[in-house]
């Protein structure tokens, strides 16, 4: 069932809707592969329209292998009294996941290697994974481990690693306009109960999707569902031929919580990063912008050199830079409503810039045209101009099809909504034309 936003119910609706979503799918246990990650995406194809691929365990994708498929049912680890100490059903990150199964008697002081704590903080329990070497164990917090004795333990895990596939999903957004150029919104599904780092990006993709479904578009959208690294490599090995369609692109992650907005900018340099480098000026949030760098999320993989794609990776506070990252203390009251409604305005006003952003014509180049007779100058009393009088100056004098409407925001010092709004008017009294527009047929 696709469900469409009514703008009207904000502020706060939309808000407590995605948070609503991300609690939904928090308890689900996902990984790189496996049932939980197909439960994923069940979920988000109740939502949004979604296509489901499966690509067999053991298919080569560049320098990757898609892996064994993991599945988990329960885990523990009792004493000797026969009581979980350990239990995986408390808490999906208790066991590192894509462990190997395991069923065994030993001491603490043998299990001891196979455990993982974080010291800095003795009641969060760490979020690890051992995707590419066979290995199995336990996270837990430091205050657990502190209160086992030195004594003998049941360890077991029902895991299974076998060959499966690798799931993703697509959700696309096809454009109006008859352009095959498109704009690429990626998120990781791969990580089970963290809510910022995986979950608010989610949220943020599939508000972002229902917000543009029911709308007019110039571009196609095409949102990706997927896990982290070996999901990007998975999709760009089998969609290689297409990726020159992607004219624009955006990695979403780590949107829920408090932090300022930090935006990792393309490899090349593209006007998506220009887009969204105006647009959080011009927000008012706080930001930093920073320069590209291999590692982070699945940008790294479609700014690979033989792609080289033009896509960033909007966050908030940044992966591994505050001290919740990877840990339980990544839940769901670190993310908010607040900032993840937040989250959403920033992409859809991007989204928003991309789509109006185009290459105008002055009509009337020859001195200025006379704006007064066309109810287009207003008086401002004083002596000013007036922001609304200038940013429609600004637009004819720069609008002679070599300046995008950016291009004249960024110059003007501007915000792209009041100078895209004066281009409208402009437009509508002849002032303006798009030569797009204007087929050579019908000339
Ligand atoms: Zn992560």
């Amino acid at each position: 069932m696709e469900q469409a936003i009514d703008p009207k119910a904000r502020p706060g609706f939309v808000g407590r809707a995605m948070h609503a979503l991300a609690s939904e799918l928090y308890p689900i246990c996902r990984s790189i592969t496996g049932n939980g990650l197909r439960q994923t995406l069940d979920l988000v194809g109740e939502h949004i329209p979604l296509q489901r691929f499966e690509v067999p365990s053991g298919t080569e994708v560049f320098d990757w292998t898609v892996p064994r498929e993991w599945n988990i049912r329960d885990a523990y680890i009792k004493d000797r009294s026969g009581r979980r100490v350990v239990d995986f059903r408390a808490c999906n990150l208790h066991v590192l996941n894509y462990s190997t199964p395991v069923h065994r008697t030993m001491t603490l002081a043998e299990l001891r290697e196979h455990l993982f704590t974080v010291p800095a903080h003795p009641t969060w329990i760490p979020y690890r994974t051992s995707y590419y070497k066979d290995a199995w164990g336990f996270c837990l917090s430091e205050a657990q481990l502190a209160g086992m004795a030195d004594d003998e333990y049941e360890v077991m895990i029902d895991s299974s690693l076998s060959g499966g596939s690798l799931s993703y999903g697509e959700c696309v957004l096809s454009g109006n306009g008859g352009s095959d150029d498109e704009v690429l919104i990626s998120c990781h599904v791969c990580h089970p109960s963290l809510a910022n780092d995986n979950l608010s990006g989610l949220s943020v993709a599939v508000f972002l999707a229902k917000h543009l479904l029911a709308r007019e578009r110039r571009y196609t959208y095409r949102f990706l569902f997927i896990p982290a690294t070996i999901g990007a490599i998975t999709w760009l090995a089998a969609n290689r031929e297409q990726t020159s369609r992607i004219k624009h692109g955006i990695v979403l992650s780590c949107l829920g919580d408090a932090g300022a907005f930090h935006y990792k900018k393309s490899r090349r340099g593209a006007d998506v990063d220009r887009v969204v480098t105006h647009v959080l000026r011009t927000s008012g949030h706080a930001h930093e912008i920073r320069d590209f760098m291999p590692y982070g999320y699945d940008e790294r993989q479609f700014c690979s050199p033989g792609f080289d794609l033009a896509v960033g990776c909007l966050s908030r506070s940044v992966w591994g830079e505050f001290p919740e990252y990877h840990t339980s203390a990544d839940n769901l009251d670190f993310v908010t409503p607040e900032a993840l409604e937040e989250s959403l305005d920033v992409v859809t006003a991007v989204v928003a810039v991309l789509e109006a952003n185009r290459h105008y014509v002055n009509t009337s180049p020859f001195g200025e045209p006379a704006l007064g007779r066309r109810g287009l100058y207003r008086s401002v009393g004083g002596s000013g101009v007036g922001d609304e009088n200038l940013a429609r100056l600004w637009v004819l004098n720069q609008a002679d099809g070599n300046h995008s409407l950016l291009d004249i925001a960024e110059r003007a010092d501007m915000p792209f909504t009041l100078i895209e709004r004066s281009a409208r008017e402009l437009v509508a009294s002849g002032l303006l034309v798009d030569p797009a527009d204007v087929r050579p047929d019908s000339a």
